[in-house]
C-alpha cells in the first residue's frame, strides 16, 4: 500500500506558525517579562531521576488541588493538561461532534479555528462590537454547538462585559467555553462561576502571569460531570512531572510574586497606551499584558522593531480593526525602546 488519505479538506488545515526570528527581546507572544515564578524553579532543583524514568501522575491530581484552590473550586472540578491548549482542544473533542459548529469573537485566538477543524468542527467567527466587546446577541444567534469566549481578548486586550458573558452563560443553546488565559492581569475574572452551570468550561494558563510556559501547564474549570468528559478526551500523563512539581509550588507559594508583577503590568498598560497616544496612535483599552495597537502597515513596523532586535506581533487585516500590533509588556526601558522605534517609523 502507498501513500495515505486524510478526511476530506483536512489538508487544507495549516499547523500554526508564528514567525520567530532571533531576538533579543521577544515581546510576541505574551510570555512572562520579569521572569519565572521563584518557587516553581526551586522546585525543578529539587528533581531526582525517578522524574525521569517514571511516568507522571495519570491525571495530575496534585497540581488539580493547587489551581482548584487557587481560583476558589474544588479539585473534581479541575482538569489539568499540557497547557491550556491541550484542554481547548480535548473540550471541543469531547463536547461537540464532527460537523457542529463551534462560534467564536472575532478577532480571537488564532488556535481556535484551527483545533476547530482538526476535531473536525466548523468554526464561525462574530465581529467583535466597534466597542471592543462581545457582540453576546450575534453569538447566540448562531445556535452554535460551542460559544467560545476570550476575556480578556486575544489578540484585542479587550475585556468582554460582566453582561454579555453572563447572558451568553444564561441563554447558550450549548456548551460555553471561557478562555480566561489573561484573567490575572483583568479587573474580573468569572472561573470559579463555571461550576455553577453544567454547560460551561473555563480554561487558565501558568503560561503568562507564573512565567511558565515552556513547562506546559494550563487547567480548565468547570461542573464535575463535564469535567469528567473533557478529561477522558484529554487521555493521561499529559501533564509531566517537572511541569506538575513547578506549577504546584507555584500556585502554593508564589501568588505574592505574580500579583506583584500583575499589579507592575497594569500600571505599565496605563503609561504605555498614554505613551502611545502622544505618537497619535490609538491603543484598544486592555485588560491582559499586551496592549494591541492598530497601524497603518503592521509588516514595516514589526520589521522595523525586528532590526532592533525586538519582536512583536504584526496582525494584518484583523475583522473589524485592521492592521495592528500586539505588544507584551515588559519593564518600561523595553518599552521606551519600542516607543522609539515607533516613533521614528510612524
Ligand atoms: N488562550 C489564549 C487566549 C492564549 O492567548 C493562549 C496562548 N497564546 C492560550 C490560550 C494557550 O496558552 P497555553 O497553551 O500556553 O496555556
Amino acid at each position: 500500500m502507498t501513500g495515505f488519505s486524510v478526511r476530506p479538506g483536512y489538508e487544507t488545515i495549516s499547523a500554526y506558525r508564528a514567525d520567530r526570528p532571533a531576538v533579543t527581546i521577544d515581546l510576541s507572544d505574551n510570555t512572562n517579562q520579569w521572569g519565572v515564578a521563584p518557587s516553581a524553579l526551586a522546585a525543578l532543583g529539587a528533581w531526582t531521576s525517578r522524574n525521569v524514568s517514571e511516568y507522571p501522575s495519570l491525571y495530575s491530581d496534585r497540581l488539580a488541588a493547587a489551581a482548584g484552590a487557587y481560583v476558589g473550586v474544588p479539585s473534581d472540578a479541575v482538569v489539568c493538561g499540557c497547557g491550556s491548549d491541550d484542554l481547548l482542544d480535548a473540550a471541543m473533542r469531547a463536547l461537540a461532534q464532527p460537523g457542529d459548529v463551534i462560534a467564536h469573537p472575532a478577532p480571537s485566538f488564532a488556535m481556535i479555528p484551527i483545533f476547530a477543524r482538526t476535531n473536525g468542527l466548523v468554526p464561525v467567527g462574530v465581529p467583535l462590537l466597534p466597542s471592543g466587546d462581545l457582540d453576546a446577541e450575534a453569538m447566540l444567534a448562531t445556535g452554535a454547538r460551542i460559544l467560545y469566549l476570550c476575556t480578556p481578548n486575544n489578540p484585542t486586550g479587550t475585556a468582554h462585559s460582566r453582561e454579555a458573558v453572563a447572558r451568553v452563560l444564561r441563554e447558550a443553546p450549548g456548551v460555553v467555553i471561557l478562555d480566561e488565559a489573561y484573567g490575572e492581569f483583568a479587573d474580573e475574572v468569572f472561573t470559579a462561576d463555571a461550576v455553577r452551570y453544567p454547560h460551561v468550561f473555563a480554561t487558565r494558563t501558568l503560561s503568562k502571569s507564573f512565567g511558565l510556559a515552556g513547562l506546559r501547564i494550563g487547567f480548565g474549570v468547570g461542573a464535575p460531570a463535564l469535567i469528567t468528559e473533557v478529561t477522558k478526551a484529554r487521555g493521561p500523563y499529559k501533564v509531566n512531572s517537572f511541569a506538575e512539581m513547578a506549577a504546584t509550588a507555584a500556585l502554593t507559594h508564589d501568588l505574592a510574586w505574580m500579583a506583584g508583577i500583575a499589579a507592575e503590568v497594569q500600571g505599565l498598560r496605563t503609561r504605555f497606551s498614554e505613551a502611545l497616544r502622544t505618537l497619535g496612535l490609538d491603543p484598544l483599552p486592555s485588560q491582559a499584558n499586551f496592549v494591541c495597537v492598530p497601524v497603518a502597515d503592521a509588516r514595516r513596523v514589526v520589521d522595523a522593531l525586528y532590526a532592533r532586535g525586538i519582536a512583536v506581533r504584526g496582525l494584518v487585516g484583523l475583522p473589524v480593526i485592521g492592521d495592528a500590533l500586539r505588544i507584551g509588556l515588559a519593564p518600561w526601558a523595553v518599552l521606551e525602546e519600542v516607543l522609539a522605534v515607533l516613533e521614528e517609523v510612524l
